[in-house]
């Protein structure tokens, strides 16, 4: 049996070679920016409103494989979903990365593959900053480009 750990890096290279929904979008409702200093991540976010609902969602950018994979596992997550289950994941991804080693990880279904920057403190940001910048896109007015710093 696979080592899980090892299942685990091979979801987020797989999405990092390969990302989902990694294109501009036309039209979209809300465009945001986001920056990681620490590491050089960068993205541009797209989400496509239907009312209250995150209709599309899509992002271009360069970084790590950390941060492109959690980007790319983020918007496979969140398309369909309203704003505020959106806003309620971001805590719960939070809560997960940002939890103690030492106790079992919170089950984030797929995004649970980014469990394992627990363990190391610089990679938090680049796992965290795709949800940063969607938390700032779906929040009404705020167009001022997110930093992790
Ligand atoms: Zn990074």
């Amino acid at each position: 049996m696979a080592d899980l750990s090892d299942l685990y890096q091979e979801v987020i290279l797989d999405h990092n070679r390969r990302p989902r929904n990694f294109r501009a979008m036309d039209h979209p409702s809300r465009t945001q920016e986001g920056f990681n200093p620490l590491c050089g991540d960068r993205l541009t976010l797209y989400v496509g409103l239907d009312g209250e609902r995150i209709d599309e969602i899509a992002f271009q950018g360069s970084g790590c494989a950390i941060s492109k994979a959690s980007a790319s596992l983020m918007t496979e997550a969140l398309k369909g979903k309203t704003v505020d289950e959106a806003r309620a994941l971001f805590d719960r991804f939070h809560a997960m990365i940002t939890s103690s080693p030492e106790n079992p990880a919170p089950d984030l279904g797929k995004l649970s593959v980014l469990a394992g920057v627990r363990e190391y403190p610089t990679r938090i940001k680049c796992a965290s900053l795709a949800w940063h910048t969607m938390k700032a896109a779906v929040a009404s007015d705020s167009t001022d480009p997110v930093s992790t710093e």
